[in-house]
């Protein structure tokens, strides 16, 4: 494996880094406070190339490998402070942009690309309903067939970006005698007679990433709204999931790092005792415990995205991506909260939002108990296969 970059390739992960610096706003607290989405910060980070990393050139995307992206990303969260605006960008990245330009048709994607990689569209992608969260196989919305295309009725909750969404991919039944062969998934716009917006769900952390209910009611797309083949939705979203594991936790590895450099600079300067308490051992014990985090992550996305590159990514690796990230996210928020004392525990110093937005990391994608199903279900196929 090899981690290093060209010097273009470089270059433009140190202007993402140095955007994120120029970026993060003052009105970070307050937005969170009232769970706002920056449309202004939105554009900015689009026009850096960000909202088309994997798209191709052809459709006015960056075509990043995966190894660029992840760098890009990272550096994006070692400076940015809005965590929420970053975990925006990855659920349109590689919930909604990535499907499409994997799985879409050349019209598919000619209509809806360009567009989104220049972030003058956002995306969703619509799949947890009330009765199917870990179990994505349990969804009740129905797609039935009409002479010009489809119909769809059923309701999706949590899903990111719905209310400032234009694209959304939905998943739907097609089929139901054909259990999970029935489901499909559509890509639907935003001004879709039938297609209804919720309130903003109101959460704990990641607040500036807006999410909301999304119903269908009568909702009806022509037949070209189908992404794939009929039937291949649960392959579809199986590959989706797959990559987003992958990577939606990019900004977390920069944020990682910036939380353990945070703390070491806050413990050298506070002094109790007499002391500095970089000089207690319990303090640097902390310490060093977030750095092994931030670089063992680190190396997780490398290894991930040069697999990824190399085409030989398998479920159970974006599975140690996905969990050890999110639970190093919060293990080293909780850390760096412990360190900054009552100071820490105060929204100025800006690590309980961090607490707050690493508690959604632990669930969303798939909950960590999910990921180490993967990992646990993989480690006992390769005893099989050795046993046999
Ligand atoms: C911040 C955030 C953003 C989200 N964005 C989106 C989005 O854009 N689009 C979208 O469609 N959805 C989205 N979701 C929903 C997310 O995908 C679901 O929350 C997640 O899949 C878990 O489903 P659930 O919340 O219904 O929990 P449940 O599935 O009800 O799980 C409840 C508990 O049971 C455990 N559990 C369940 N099944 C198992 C099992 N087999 N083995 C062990 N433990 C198990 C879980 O780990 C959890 O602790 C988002 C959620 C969050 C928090």
């Amino acid at each position: 494996m090899d981690y290093a970059l060209g010097a273009a390739d470089e270059s433009y992960v140190q202007e993402i880094r140095a955007l994120g610096a120029r970026l993060t706003a003052q009105d970070i607290i307050a937005r969170d406070a009232a769970g706002l989405f920056s449309r202004e910060a939105w554009k900015e980070l689009a026009q850096a190339g960000l909202a088309g990393l994997p798209v191709s050139a052809e459709y006015g995307g960056k075509q990043a490998s995966a190894q660029l992206a992840v760098a890009a990303l990272s550096a994006l969260g070692r400076t940015f402070a809005d965590n929420g605006l970053m975990f925006a960008l990855g659920a349109h990245l590689w919930a909604c942009v990535d499907p499409i330009n994997n799985f879409g048709t050349q019209t598919q994607k000619s209509r809806w690309l360009p567009g989104l990689a220049d972030g003058s569209l956002i995306g969703a992608h619509a799949a947890t309903e009330p009765q199917a969260g870990s179990d994505a196989g349990a969804i009740k919305t129905v797609a039935e067939k009409t002479a010009t295309g489809w119909r769809l009725n059923g309701l999706k909750t949590y899903v990111t970006n719905a209310p400032v969404a234009d694209v959304f991919l939905v998943s739907a039944i097609t089929s139901p005698e054909r259990g999970t062969l029935g489901m499909s998934i559509f890509v639907v716009p935003r001004i879709t007679s039938g297609l209804v917006i919720g309130p903003v769900i109101d959460k704990a952390g990641m607040r500036t990433a807006q999410m909301s209910e999304v119903h269908f009611d009568d909702c009806e797309v022509p037949a070209d709204a189908l992404l794939g083949a009929e039937g291949a939705g649960m392959a579809i979203f199986t590959a989706t999931m797959l990559r987003e594991r992958s990577f939606i936790n990019a900004p977390i590895v920069g944020v990682l790092q910036r939380l353990a450099d945070q703390s070491m600079e806050y413990a050298k300067t506070r002094e109790q005792f007499g002391t500095r308490i970089a000089t207690f051992q319990a303090v640097t014990n902390r310490i060093a415990d977030m750095r092994v985090r931030s670089a063992t992550a680190e190396l997780l996305m490398y290894r991930i995205a040069w697999l990824s590159d190399t085409g030989q990514i398998r479920a159970e690796d974006a599975a140690m991506m996905k969990l050890h990230s999110s639970e190093a996210f919060m293990a080293s928020a909780t850390d760096a909260m412990r360190i900054h004392g009552a100071f820490g525990y105060t929204t100025a110093a800006e690590l309980e939002r961090m607490q707050r937005d690493a508690m959604g990391a632990l669930l969303y994608s798939g909950t960590s108990d999910i990921q180490r199903n993967i990992i646990a279900r993989a480690g006992r196929a390769m005893e099989i296969r050795r046993a046999q």
